[in-house]
């Protein structure tokens, strides 16, 4: 048997899900490696959950992390989902390479998932390994602390540890596990794992639990499973909006990656666009563009039908009335997604009041954007720096900048209606327009150091650079810029 740590380390279990949902998970110990190296640790993060990231820090941490040793406190576990991937209902797929260690509440207390990622094996893992290759690690890493400086709901990243393993893909490549933290890791893959099984009462258990959890205002509606499908809508239109305004592509949004909380969540072949399109698909699997960019609002839609078809039997005894009901809140989706979308936009445009033409206008620039590929990132942000610096500083990243000017000219009419001064104007356009994302370009290069040089410093430059996306930071100009041209069209891959 493993021998705990003592609390000194701060962490402070308190793990309903392993209390209360027995029956919806498997215990499991993860497994033993060779050679834990934390290679990094999230000190902000870490004092967010009360640790103590001075003694984590270190061999300890290492040891923690890399699942070796057990905190006290812990109670491991895999969890059960299933999930239909790519439009295909998979019944059962589960934690086969993560393990839940707990939950801890946060200084705000938020209730936070810690769940360690290339742990080992599990009653889940089918064929795989249970591991996680170094690369793929380092990616969840970066992109989720990324999403999180963006403002974006997400997954967090607390410690990525290599083994001193390999693990075996095309090549054996190092071996890593993440520790992520999460809201929670309930899924609508959760909710359809017990649905499919015919397991009514376990939704049930399993759709109080969340609604407490997560969404505790539907407690007290009428219908509060009816509330609990329509506050999921909620959180995933205002999620998959935000990822739209800074045009990133999630690449594999299965049922089984969509939260019920709302947050982002599994990193895999996800990529931020570069040259704007809307058809733009960056994972090498996603042969027919299902999870293009465009597309996921629309499957995000379509996850939650998935995701009421498991709660009808709750929302009302009459199928028929359940059914109306639920497809009332799934309709409701696009609307409310329009709405929230529309505003984010606004504010990307600069404006601060809503007219009827501003849909067409924010149309209107994305499809000049579209249709000469420009920079998706960095238009954005010359369209605020063209107020101060004139319309060039944007025009002359078209090809022909006639239709540009011709939109900038529309533009200055609506802005004239609006109440802000220029500066105050240009200052809020760049609060949300990022002047840095995780560029394909720079994350490959990053990875690339680590992975093959063991040089870990790019990386460490880029998440430091990402940490504050708004920013101008001195010396760090080569991160807003697109790749240059010798880079490519780029793929991803899920990288399991
Ligand atoms: P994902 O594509 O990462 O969303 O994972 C889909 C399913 O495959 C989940 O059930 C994972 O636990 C499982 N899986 C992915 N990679 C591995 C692996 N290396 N070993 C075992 N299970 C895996
Ligand atoms: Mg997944």
């Amino acid at each position: 048997m493993r021998k705990a740590f003592s609390s000194q380390h701060g962490f402070a279990f308190d793990n309903t899900y392993a209390r209360e949902l027995e029956g919806f998970y498997v215990p499991v110990e993860a497994a033993q490696v060779a050679k834990p190296r934390l290679l990094q640790w999230n000190r902000t993060l870490a004092d967010e959950l009360g640790l103590d990231s001075e003694a984590l820090g270190s061999e300890q941490g290492a040891a923690i992390f890399a699942g070796n040793q057990l905190p006290e406190g812990a109670s491991p576990l895999a969890q059960a989902y299933a999930g239909h991937q790519f439009g295909g209902f998979v019944p059962q797929l589960g934690d086969g390479r993560a393990l839940l260690l707990g939950e801890m509440l946060d200084g705000q207390n938020r209730r936070r998932d810690l769940q360690l990622k290339g742990s080992g094996r599990t009653p889940f893992s089918r064929g795989g390994d249970g591991k996680a290759p170094l690369g793929a690690v380092l990616r969840e890493h970066l992109i989720g602390e990324a999403m999180h400086a963006l403002g974006i709901p997400t997954t967090r990243a607390l410690a990525s540890v290599a083994t001193g393993e390999s693990v075996f893909r095309e090549t054996p490549v190092p071996g890593a596990v993440l520790t992520r933290v999460a809201a929670s890791h309930i899924r609508v893959g959760t909710f359809q794992f017990f649905a499919a099984r015919g397991e009514r009462d376990k939704v049930q258990r399993l759709a109080d639990y969340s609604i407490v959890r997560h969404h505790p205002q539907a407690a007290d509606a009428e219908n509060r499973y009816l509330a609990l499908l329509a506050a999921v809508a909620d959180v995933q239109a205002s999620l998959v909006a935000g990822w739209m305004h800074v045009g990133f592509v999630h690449g594999v949004m299965n049922t089984d990656n969509m939260t019920i909380s709302g947050e982002t969540i599994d990193y895999g072949p996800c990529a931020f666009i570069d040259a704007y399109h809307p058809q733009a698909v960056f994972s090498s699997i996603d042969r027919n563009g299902r999870y293009a960019y465009a597309n996921q609002p629309v499957i995000a839609q379509w996850n939650l039908a998935r995701l009421a078809e498991t709660l009808l039997p709750l929302i009302h005894e009459d199928e028929t009335r359940a059914i109306e009901l639920a497809t009332e809140v799934v309709d409701g989706f696009a609307a409310h997604f329009g709405d929230v979308w529309l505003d984010g936009m606004r504010a990307k445009l600069g404006l601060t009041t809503a007219e009827e033409g501003d849909l067409e206008l924010a149309n209107d620039f994305l499809a000049e954007l579209a249709a000469q590929r420009v920079d998706f990132t960095s238009a954005w942000r010359a369209l605020a720096a063209s107020l101060l610096e004139g319309e060039e500083v944007l025009s002359r990243r078209f090809e022909d900048a006639s239709g540009c000017q011709t939109w900038i000219a529309r533009w200055q009419e609506r802005l004239a209606r609006e109440p802000m001064t220029e500066r105050t104007r240009v200052a809020a356009m760049n609060r949300v327009n990022p002047l840095y994302i995780p560029r394909n370009h720079k994350v490959e290069e990053a990875l690339a150091a680590a992975v093959e040089s063991q040089d870990l410093e790019p990386f460490e430059t880029l998440l430091t650079v990402l940490a504050r996306p708004f920013e101008e930071q001195p010396g760090h100009a080569g991160y807003a810029v697109p790749a240059p041209e010798s880079f490519g069209s780029y793929k991803t891959f899920c990288g399991t």
